[in-house]
C-alpha cells in the first residue's frame, strides 16, 4: 500500500509529483502509456503565455499567471531550455483592434507586466516579415518558450530521484474504496492507496466516474501543427498570435526553443480521445492562416506536421479540487491551455491541497528539486566539448547528425532513473531524430544502443506503445 496513486504523467502529473515528492509520502504515478509526455504534453506549442486571455477571477487566469512567474526558474531548476521570446498578438482590422484592448484590460485588471499596445509601425520594427496588412497588436514581454516534452520528462525525473515511482504501462480500468483505502485496478494488477490525485488528462472524467463522480465532461479537440526546418527558425522574433475567435487562440507563429519554426494549431471537436491523424484540409488550413500573419512561409521546408488533442472541460475553466462525491480523491482535470504554462503552479497548489487531507506532513531529510545543469554537446563551446569527450570518450562519437547528438548523451538517457525505453524516447530526451532527416540516418544505430544498454533483442524495441515494432525478423539467417 502506497499514500498516494498519480494517475497520469504528463506535464501536470509529473509536476503534482514533484511537488509531492520533497514530503515523507509514499507515491506512485501510473500511466497507460510507456513514457511521460506522451498525451497533450508531448504536443503542443510550448508557449508560456503571459496570461491576459483567461478570464480574470478564473483558475485558468490564477495558475497561468502564477506558472509563468515561476517557469524560468523551474526550468532553470530543471534543465530544461527556455526563452523568454515575449509575444504579440495581432489585429487586423478595428473589431480585432478592440479585441486586443479587451486583452490588455484584462491583463492589466490581473497585474500582468511589461504589456502595451503598439502601432503597427513598432509592430513591423519588431517583426520586419510581417505583413503590412496588420493594423496593431498586443505586446506581452513577459511570454515565452520552453521544450514542453523536456518540461514533462525532467519534472518526473526530479520526482522518480526523490523516490515517486513510476509505473509505466499501467492503464487504470477501475478504483474501488472500502473503509478509507482505495484500490486502483490496473491492466498490470492493483494498487492501494489513502489517496488518488486523478491527472488523466482526455479520460480524466472516465477516471473520475469510476468514483461515482460524473460531475464534468472532457471534450476531446484536436489541434494540427506544421514544424518548419530550422533555416526558417528566425523568421519571427516573438510568438505572434492572430486575434483570438471562438474556437480559440487562433494560428500562431513561434520559432521553438531548438530553433524551428512552429504553425499552428487549428481546432476541431473530434470524437476519439485517441485520435491523432493529421489531415490535408488542416494542414492546408494552417498554411493559409500562416500566410495571412506574414507571406515568407515555405510550406517546402516543413520537416513534419502532427496533431495535439485539447482536453476541453464542459465546465470552461480547470477542475482542481477534491472530489465532492468521494473523499481523499482529488481531481486536476480540465487542464487545456495554459496547462503547460500553469503545470509548476498546479503542482504546488495540489500539494497543498493534500496537506489540507492529510494534515501536517514532514519533509524528507533528503530531497533535491533541481537536476544537474547540462548543456546538449551541440550547444557546448570548444573547451565543453573537449571536457566531455575526456571525461566519456563516447562524448566524441555523432550518432544523431542532423542534430549533433552522441552516443554518450543518448546513454546517459536510457540510465537516467525514468529513462528512455523507446526510440521516441531517445528522442525526446536528446533530439535524437527530431532534425531535418527525422531519424533516416541516426534510428538504426539508437535501436542498437537501446537494445545493448536495455539488454532485449533488437527486434523487441519500439519506437513508442505497445507493438510500435520496428524489426519484425531476419530477412535472411
Ligand atoms: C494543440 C495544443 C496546444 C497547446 N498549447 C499550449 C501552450 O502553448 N501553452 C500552454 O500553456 N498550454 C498549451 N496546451 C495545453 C497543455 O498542453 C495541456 O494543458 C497540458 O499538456 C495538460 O497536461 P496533462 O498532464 O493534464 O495531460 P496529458 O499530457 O494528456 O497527460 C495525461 C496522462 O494521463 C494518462 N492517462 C489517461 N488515462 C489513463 C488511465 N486510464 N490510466 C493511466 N493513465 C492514464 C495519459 O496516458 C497521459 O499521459 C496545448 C494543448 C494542445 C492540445
Amino acid at each position: 500500500m502506497v499514500d498516494i496513486v498519480i494517475i497520469g504523467a504528463g506535464v501536470i502529473g509529473s509536476f503534482v509529483a514533484r511537488s509531492l515528492s520533497k514530503y515523507q509520502l509514499s507515491i506512485c504515478v501510473t500511466d497507460r502509456h510507456i513514457d511521460a509526455a506522451m498525451g497533450a504534453s508531448g504536443a503542443n506549442s510550448g508557449i508560456i503565455h503571459a496570461g491576459y486571455d483567461a478570464i480574470p477571477g478564473t483558475l485558468k487566469a490564477k495558475f497561468n499567471i502564477e506558472g509563468s512567474d515561476m517557469m524560468e526558474k523551474t526550468c532553470e531548476e530543471l534543465n530544461v531550455p527556455y526563452k523568454k521570446t515575449g509575444s504579440l498578438v495581432i489585429a487586423f482590422n478595428d473589431e480585432e483592434i478592440s479585441k486586443i484592448q479587451e486583452m490588455y484590460d484584462h491583463g492589466t485588471k490581473e497585474g500582468i507586466r511589461d504589456m502595451s499596445l503598439i502601432s503597427k509601425e513598432q509592430v513591423l520594427t519588431l517583426e520586419p516579415n510581417l505583413s503590412p496588412e496588420i493594423k496593431g497588436a498586443l505586446l506581452a514581454k513577459t511570454a515565452a518558450i520552453v521544450s514542453p516534452y523536456k518540461l514533462n520528462i525532467n519534472a518526473l525525473e526530479n520526482a522518480v530521484r526523490n523516490g515517486v515511482e513510476f509505473l509505466r504501462e499501467h492503464t487504470v480500468l477501475g478504483i474501488k474504496k472500502e473503509k478509507e483505502v482505495f484500490s486502483v485496478i490496473t491492466d498490470k494488477g492493483t494498487l492501494t492507496c489513502r489517496m488518488v490525485i486523478n491527472c488523466a488528462g482526455l479520460y480524466a472524467d472516465e477516471i473520475a466516474r469510476m468514483v461515482g463522480d460524473d460531475s464534468f465532461k472532457i471534450i476531446p479537440r484536436s489541434g494540427e501543427y506544421i514544424l518548419l526546418d530550422k533555416s526558417e527558425g528566425t523568421l519571427v522574433n516573438h510568438v505572434v498570435f492572430q486575434a483570438p475567435t471562438m474556437e480559440g487562440k487562433g494560428v500562431l507563429i513561434t520559432s521553438t526553443v531548438d530553433g524551428n519554426l512552429l504553425i499552428g494549431p487549428d481546432a476541431k471537436e473530434i470524437k476519439d480521445k485517441d485520435e491523432r491523424d493529421t489531415h490535408r484540409s488542416s494542414i492546408d488550413y494552417v498554411y493559409k492562416k500562416g500566410l495571412q500573419t506574414t507571406d515568407k512561409l515555405l510550406l517546402h521546408k516543413s520537416v513534419t506536421i502532427f496533431t495535439g488533442v485539447r482536453a476541453t472541460p464542459d465546465k470552461g475553466d480547470f477542475i482542481i479540487e477534491e472530489s465532492r462525491y468521494c473523499k481523499g480523491f482529488i481531481n486536476v482535470a480540465g487542464i487545456e491551455s495554459p496547462g503547460l504554462s500553469s503545470a509548476p503552479a498546479i503542482g504546488n497548489h495540489v500539494a497543498l491541497i493534500v496537506k489540507s487531507i492529510i494534515g501536517d506532513i514532514s519533509e524528507k531529510e533528503n530531497y533535491s528539486m533541481t537536476l544537474e545543469k547540462k548543456k546538449y554537446f551541440s550547444e557546448m563551446n570548444e573547451e565543453e566539448k573537449k571536457e566531455a569527450i575526456l571525461k566519456n570518450p563516447l562524448y566524441g562519437k555523432i550518432i544523431c547528425r542532423c542534430e549533433s547528438v552522441t552516443e554518450g548523451e543518448i546513454i546517459d538517457s536510457i540510465h537516467q532513473k525514468a529513462g528512455a525505453v523507446t526510440i521516441d524516447g531517445v528522442k525526446r530526451r536528446t533530439r535524437a531524430g527530431m532534425g531535418r532527416c527525422q531519424g533516416g540516418f541516426c534510428l538504426p544505430h539508437v535501436m542498437d544502443i537501446l537494445s545493448r544498454e536495455l539488454k532485449v533483442d533488437k527486434d523487441k524495441i519500439q519506437k513508442g506503445d505497445e507493438g510500435s515494432y520496428i524489426l519484425t525478423g531476419r530477412t535472411r539467417q
